[in-house]
Formats: structure tokens, C-alpha cells, sequence
């Protein structure tokens, strides 16, 4: 029995032995090296990745004894996994994003931009790749060309206080159906039009929030018009919530906006030289797309979404390979597309879009000066505020079409919507 004991604790030794010379590469496991490194540095480290079988060749060396950050950058690169600081002695650890970038990223590559045009001309050029390898990438095109020009199956009419309700079922490729709910004014024409692609909240366009938004958009005097996302809502109850996080969603929620921009156009009076979109968070990421690829849109007010160094973190936004367009874009460089028409950046102090007033804002009004339009963008800042579509966001909205689209300021008074249950905001097409 000793005799195995010994044999045990001399193969185990063997092994850390062997595991310390140069012909074994000096590899440690990495979930051993990380522990080393909370200890030796004396922090704590969350793990959220896999580590399970994961060896680090030249463990060690990777170490520098003064920095637990290029310590644990040295380590982490060669898994494709990276670091975020939590805390003076915290730091979480999670796979590489290829879509989330970090401001200083953000900074230089909108330096880099920069030196690509000097004057309105050498910018067109560069809007026009953009606009043209996008679509290309994206693929919508191909989407378009696949879609019934189905006519929209139409709800009932709510008539609420200054406006009305209505739902609509429009079939795009054969057989799927995108749905939502349109916001009218009391006017019977000529009314603006506001695209309000959704984000990912909880409950999507059903939440409170978006109902205030929309009605008194509404109440102000444009027709405001909210949709699922794919894969959420009604669109879940037909092509499942697994639909949603995937390239296609991407690709098919905007074209889903833009058949629906089709849609509406060929059943109300709109006037056309009024046509905007706005969304927030994921939402706002559409914005983006909508306004560099379809030129019907006169205004956008991207809120909480818009920066340089994130491209959105779900596959409906980031799923495609937009951002390599061109050589290299971004969604700042994408949104500037847009001059020298009316747009305005929300973004707040708690989430990505917290460097928008220093880096996106002022790359955005050097585009907007090529066209003597820096009037035509604007950023309103909320630097103590998160990431949601609260009541000061919504009014930055309201301020923003109210100026843009000579809407009614004075109806800009929440208390006056009627919030629906979410089921009177579904359809319930027929088949
Ligand atoms: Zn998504």
C-alpha cells in the first residue's frame, strides 16, 4: 500500500515538474494561473467563462510582477477572453466581443476616420461606400426582393383622448408576419410619420413606457408606429424567441421596417417630406441602419444606443458584418451618413453612450459643417440618468420632433394616454 502512495506522490510531482520545463511549453492550467494571480495580486476575479481544459503555455512568464492588468490581459488574449475592472480589487473576466470596443478604441478610429475626408466631397464619396457596401453586407436587398406585397391586416379602431389606436399585421417573405401598432392623430392628412423600431426591454413595445411615447407623439400631431422585433412578441408566437438572436434577425428586422414604411405610405396621407424613426437601445440601432439605407427618412433620434465603440450586443445588430464596411466603419460613422438632415443623439452617464458629448457628438457636427448644417445635430446629454427610456429621454424626443416636424409641444402631456393591456396590442391575424 505504501508502496502505491509513493508511486502516486512521485508521478504527481513528476507531472508539476515536467509541467515547469521548456519542452512542455511551461503550461499551466488556466484556472490554476488565475488563481495565482487573485492571490498574488490580491484580488478577486469573476469568472465568466469556461475554463474547463483550458492550458496556458509559458504560464509564468506571462506574469508582470507590477501590473495585475497586463497580467491578466497576457493570460487572457491567448483564450480570446479579456478582463473588465469591477472594482479597486475586483475584475470580471468574459469572452472576447468583437462588437463592444472599448471609448479609447472608439476615440482613435474616429481619429482614423477623420483623416479619410476633409470637405463635403471626399465625405460623399465615403457615405456612398458605406451606404452601398451596407446594404450589400446586410443582404436586405435580396430580403426585399423574396417579400409579398401583401395587403396589412388592420385591427378595430381605439379612439382614445387626442388620438387613436390601431393594430396591424403586414405578411413580408411568404408566410411570416410582422406586427405592431399604430399611433394617429386627430389630423385626417399630411400628418408626419414616426418609425419607432423597438429594443430589448423586457416586454418590448407593450412596456408603459413605449405606450406614453408613441400616443403622445400622437397627441402632438404625428402617426407614431411601434413593431416587434423578430422573434419577440407576436413575431415569437410564430417564429419562436430562438429566431431573434441570429444574423437574420439583423438582416430582417430592417427590412421589416422598410416594408412597413412601404405599407404605411400606401394607406394614409402622410406627408413625406416628414418622415423620422426613433428607438432606443437596440431600437436605436436600427435607427442607424434605416437612416443610411432607406432615403425616405427626414430625421432620426437614435436614444441610448449611438457610439463608436459598440456596435450593439445582440446578433439583430451586430450579427451581420456591417462594421467592416468600407475598410472599417462604425455606427457614429454610419448615423453621419444621415447630414445634412436633422438628428439628435440621447445618450446617457451610465452606459456606452456616455462618451457621446465628448467623441461621437463632435464627430457628427464636423460631418453636419461640411454642409453648414451644425444646427441639424444635436446631443441631449443626461449625464446622472441609465440606460432606459425614461420620462426625460421621451421628453428630449418630444422637444426634438416638435422642432424637426412642427409638432405640438403643448400636447406633449403624458397623463392624457391611455395605456393598453398587451392584449389589445396583438393582432391576432387570421391565417
Ligand atoms: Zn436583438
Amino acid at each position: 500500500m505504501s508502496r502505491y502512495i509513493f508511486l502516486l506522490i512521485f508521478s504527481v510531482l513528476s507531472v508539476g515538474v515536467n509541467a515547469q520545463r521548456f519542452e512542455n511549453k511551461f503550461s499551466k492550467p488556466l484556472n490554476v494561473v488565475l488563481d495565482e494571480i487573485s492571490k498574488r495580486f490580491d484580488v478577486k476575479l469573476r469568472i465568466d467563462v469556461d475554463t474547463v481544459g483550458k492550458v496556458l503555455p509559458y504560464a509564468d512568464f506571462r506574469i508582470r510582477a507590477y501590473s495585475v492588468e497586463e497580467s491578466l490581459d497576457n493570460v487572457l488574449r491567448f483564450f480570446d477572453y479579456k478582463y473588465t475592472r469591477q472594482g479597486e480589487k475586483s475584475f470580471k473576466i468574459t469572452p472576447y466581443e468583437y462588437m463592444r470596443r472599448t471609448p479609447a478604441d472608439g476615440e482613435k478610429m474616429l481619429k482614423y476616420l477623420n483623416t479619410l475626408y476633409n470637405d463635403r466631397k471626399s465625405w460623399e464619396t465615403r457615405a456612398e461606400c458605406l451606404r452601398t457596401e451596407v446594404r450589400t453586407i446586410l443582404g436586405v436587398d435580396n430580403l426585399l426582393a423574396k417579400c409579398v406585397k401583401a395587403k396589412p391586416q388592420w385591427s378595430k379602431v381605439r379612439k382614445y383622448n387626442g388620438y387613436s389606436v390601431r393594430n396591424f399585421a403586414l405578411e413580408t417573405l411568404p408566410g411570416q408576419f410582422v406586427c405592431g401598432t399604430i399611433y394617429l392623430p386627430l389630423a385626417k392628412k399630411n400628418f408626419p410619420l414616426i418609425l419607432c423600431p423597438n429594443g430589448h426591454w423586457a416586454d418590448g413595445r407593450y412596456r408603459e413606457d413605449e405606450q406614453l411615447r408613441f400616443a403622445t407623439l400622437a397627441r402632438m400631431g404625428a402617426m407614431a408606429v411601434s413593431y416587434d422585433l423578430h422573434g419577440w412578441g407576436e413575431s415569437a408566437l410564430q417564429v419562436g424567441e430562438a429566431a431573434h438572436r441570429t444574423p437574420e434577425a439583423h438582416v430582417i428586422q430592417i427590412m421589416n421596417g422598410i416594408r412597413i414604411l412601404d405599407m404605411l405610405l400606401e394607406s394614409y396621407p402622410v406627408d413625406e417630406t416628414r418622415i423620422g424613426s426613433n428607438g432606443g437601445s437596440g431600437g436605436g440601432s436600427q435607427v442607424v441602419m434605416l437612416s443610411l439605407l432607406d432615403e425616405r427618412f427626414d430625421a432620426a433620434c437614435p436614444t441610448v444606443s449611438l457610439a463608436s465603440h459598440f456596435d450593439g450586443g445582440c446578433p439583430c445588430e451586430s450579427g451581420m458584418p456591417v462594421s467592416l464596411a468600407c475598410g472599417g466603419t462604425n455606427n457614429a460613422e454610419m448615423m453621419a451618413a444621415f447630414a445634412p438632415k436633422p438628428v439628435c443623439v440621447i445618450s446617457d452617464g451610465k452606459d456606452w453612450t456616455a462618451s457621446v458629448p465628448t467623441l461621437e457628438f463632435p464627430y457628427l457636427q464636423r460631418i453636419y459643417g461640411f454642409y453648414n448644417a451644425m444646427d441639424k445635430v444635436s446631443n441631449v446629454h443626461l449625464p446622472d440618468e441609465r440606460h432606459d427610456f425614461g420620462i426625460n429621454k421621451r421628453r428630449a424626443v418630444y422637444d426634438f420632433f416638435a422642432r424637426e416636424f412642427k409638432l405640438d409641444i403643448s400636447k406633449a402631456d403624458e397623463s392624457k394616454v391611455t395605456v393598453e393591456a398587451r392584449e389589445m396590442m396583438m393582432t391576432k391575424r387570421k391565417q
